[in-house]
């Protein structure tokens, strides 16, 4: 049992001895006695959203916690494509990799030369009283492609022979984000219906916990009174769109408006002014329907319908590239507020940098 194959699952050779065990796929997704191999798999991801990193197992590694720990990684991946939702694969992704750099950070050189190589990067440690590498400018440019900042522009670095010299901490983070696109390399799987069927109780779970998340996200921008109108999905913008011009809404277009901006936390005289322009418009009448939608009056907030069924009613229009991965406006405007915000404070470590 080499320990380097779950300490590092993502390694060909981990994969090589995974397809070399007696053992199919659809055994470890069904069978009982894989069920603690599926549990840590599901833990895997739920880790990975909760506390942002999947969690090393604590316990001795006799065969069968060996065989768990290695089946787990493969079934968390046939787990997160069978959800196929980005903000949730970026997640796992991130958890993971937390978890194999904490690792990796503490290993000999020997062993981090075999993950190196794994990753096929093209370097040379060079020996001098501290350690210092260089890496390949090929390499390392597809490596730094995500990273913000300028020491990590090509123009900043010290290019010799084709090669770039790094001080240790540097190289480790390069090596941090070839971790990382390995793992996120085919994500998602191409997998059938049939496993994901087999493995909904798992799947089920991870969903009720990202949208506990969701909810919790919404919670602290809907307490900090932020709304960004730019972000707002298509069709919301739509149907904004559509009052401003002067046209009436539609019973599922205007409850779908409403209950969008009572999620987000508008307040209620504010969502009244939205719907001022509309030719309807009757004040009384409009502030029943926010206060029956948004629970003022039944305790129950309601909200909006799913992409699906805003299709069906005809008021899913002028999809772009966010909507081809969320299932629910509400999650097209987490999704959009989130990343603004990463962008936002990678701009501001940029410039204090
Ligand atoms: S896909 Fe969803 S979020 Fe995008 S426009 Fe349609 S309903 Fe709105």
């Amino acid at each position: 049992m080499d320990k380097l194959l779950i300490d590092y699952p993502f390694l060909d050779q981990a994969r090589e001895y995974v397809q070399g065990l007696d053992v199919e796929i659809e055994e470890i997704i069904d069978k009982k006695s894989f069920s603690s191999a599926r549990s840590r798999a599901k833990n895997r991801v739920v880790q990975a959203i909760q506390q942002g990193q999947v969690k090393p197992i604590e316990s001795k590694l006799n065969k069968p916690k060996f065989l768990k720990e290695i089946f787990s990684y493969p079934v968390a991946r046939i787990i997160v494509s069978c959800i196929d939702k980005n903000y949730l694969i970026n997640k796992y992704v991130h958890g993971e990799t937390e978890l194999f750099y904490d690792r990796l950070i503490k290993e000999s050189e020997k062993k981090v030369k075999k993950i190196i190589d794994d990753l096929e990067i093209d370097y040379k440690l060079i020996k001098t009283n501290k350690r210092m590498y260089s890496i390949h400018f090929t390499d390392y440019l597809s490596l730094t492609r995500s990273l913000k900042g300028k020491e990590w522009k090509l123009t900043n670095q010290r290019l010799k022979d084709g090669y770039i010299s790094l001080e240790e901490k540097k190289f480790y983070r390069i090596l941090k984000e070839g971790i990382k696109n390995k793992i996120k390399k085919d994500l998602p799987l191409d997998v059938s219906d049939a496993y994901c069927s087999k493995l909904n109780k798992y799947i089920e779970e991870i969903n009720e916990v990202l949208e506990e998340q969701r909810s919790r996200y919404r919670h602290e921008y809907k307490k900090e009174g932020i709304i960004e109108e730019n972000l707002f999905p298509p069709c919301i913008k739509e149907l904004i769109s559509d009052i401003k011009q002067g046209k009436n809404l539609s019973h599922p277009a205007r409850f779908t408006l409403v209950s969008f901006l009572s999620n987000i936390g508008m307040e209620k005289n504010r969502i009244k002014q939205v719907f001022e322009l509309a030719p309807d418009y009757e004040p009384e009448k409009t502030e029943y329907q926010i206060d029956h939608i948004s629970g003022g009056l039944s305790g129950t907030e309601y909200t909006p319908p799913s992409c699906s069924t805003m299709k069906t009613y005809g008021i899913c229009r002028n999809e772009d590239w966010r909507c081809k991965k969320v299932q629910h406006p509400l999650s097209y405007y987490d999704w959009a507020l989130k990343s603004t915000e990463k962008e936002k404070s990678e701009e501001k470590d940029e410039e204090e940098n």
